[in-house]
């Protein structure tokens, strides 16, 4: 977004002129209507307090504009091909689809073409412009008071990086609208050699570590949210930059347990069942009914096992470490080959 005042007021005065020579300098987003124009728009002109200047079409869809159905931003100044205009269309229909090939075949398009057309005139490959539109309706959520990580998942954004690079970029600091919550937790996505794993915490210690692909994974954040009534933004807190750097030497064979302090939001047993699962050691392993008897609770062996589940600290709390009696590996909420790599990660760099 354009801040400074001087160029603002330039950029008005030319769209208040439909001023062709700024065609492709700047676009317009007008805060009232949600969508963005070319500065010759035909349309009445906005006030000058309810518009937002942008340099790229990308940058205002990435802001939640959508084009503008009189001066089409997204299709000037060259002549649109069909292709395009049906692909923007589509979006527009259902922004935040998740394009796979099989969508194009359902509209009879060849991907590739649609890629180098979309590159061609808004140099951005179609896939691009999808997502900076999915990521668009996701920060209009937050702008509305949604939780950030939510925000995310409800767009169905694959990984974290691009989303928060783009969160950064345009919000700049913590949204709005956060006055209704109690506290406020900060996220952080880790990047790790086992794939992105986002860290939720607040000054005093973590609440959350997870693998992106863990099943449950948006049920588990919606429970953190209720039970802390705390909204969540992207940034960082001491125990998120301390188990950042406990993670990294974890993963070169160089930490044996963590320090990093943490919260347990759980049922009493809960609770009692992941301290359990701590007094494992690094290397070690132990068998659901192994865990089981040590809790004195035999018969509960299906509690534990879901006690387990709801761990939401990965590799911290070393569930991990728990396996099936007959030596299979049993269930793991990251993934079965997830659960193999930490096991012989560990039994490999144990000393
Ligand atoms: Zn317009």
């Amino acid at each position: 977004m354009i801040s400074c005042e001087k160029i603002k007021k330039d950029y008005y005065t030319a769209l208040l002129s439909k001023d062709n020579t700024f065609e492709g300098v700047f676009f317009v987003g007008v805060k009232t209507t949600g969508v963005f124009c070319r500065p010759t728009c035909p349309a009445r002109k906005p006030k000058f307090e309810n518009c937002e200047f942008y340099k790229t079409a990308q940058e205002a869809l990435l802001a939640s504009f959508r084009p503008c159905l009189r001066c089409r931003p997204l299709s000037h100044p060259n002549y649109v091909s069909e292709t395009v205009t049906l692909l923007v269309n589509a979006v527009e229909e259902n922004p935040t689809k998740r394009w796979k090939t099989h969508h194009f075949k359902e509209l009879s398009i060849d991907e590739s073409t649609a890629r180098r057309q979309f590159k061609k005139h808004f140099d951005m490959t179609f896939v691009e412009y999808a997502r900076a539109r999915r990521i668009g309706i996701a920060i209009k959520y937050i702008r509305s008071g949604e939780s950030v990580i939510d925000a995310q998942l409800l767009s169905g954004y694959e990984s974290g990086s691009g989303f928060r690079d783009a969160f950064s970029k345009i919000m700049g600091s913590a949204p709005k609208n956060t006055n209704d919550h109690k506290t406020v937790l900060k996220a952080t996505w880790l990047d790790t050699i086992l794939g992105s794993m986002p860290a939720i915490a607040d000054e005093t210690g973590l609440y959350l570590l997870e693998f992106v692909d863990r099943r449950g994974l948006k049920l588990e954040i919606k429970r953190l949210l209720l039970k802390t009534k705390a909204a969540i933004l992207p940034g960082t807190t001491n125990p998120i930059t301390s188990i950042d750097r406990e993670l990294k030497e974890y993963f070169d064979g160089k930490r044996m347990h963590f320090e990093t302090p943490f919260h347990l939001l759980g049922s009493p047993f809960q609770k009692d069942v992941w301290h359990e699962l701590i007094r494992i050691l690094y290397g070690e392993t132990r068998s659901y009914s192994d865990q089981a008897k040590s809790l004195n609770k035999l018969s509960a062996f299906k509690t534990v096992a879901n006690a387990n589940g709801a761990n939401q600290l990965a590799i911290i709390i070393p569930c991990h470490r728990i396996i099936s009696s007959e030596g299979t590996l049993g269930g793991y909420g990251g993934g079965i080959e997830l659960k193999r790599w930490l096991i012989e990660h560990e039994t490999a760099h144990k000393k």
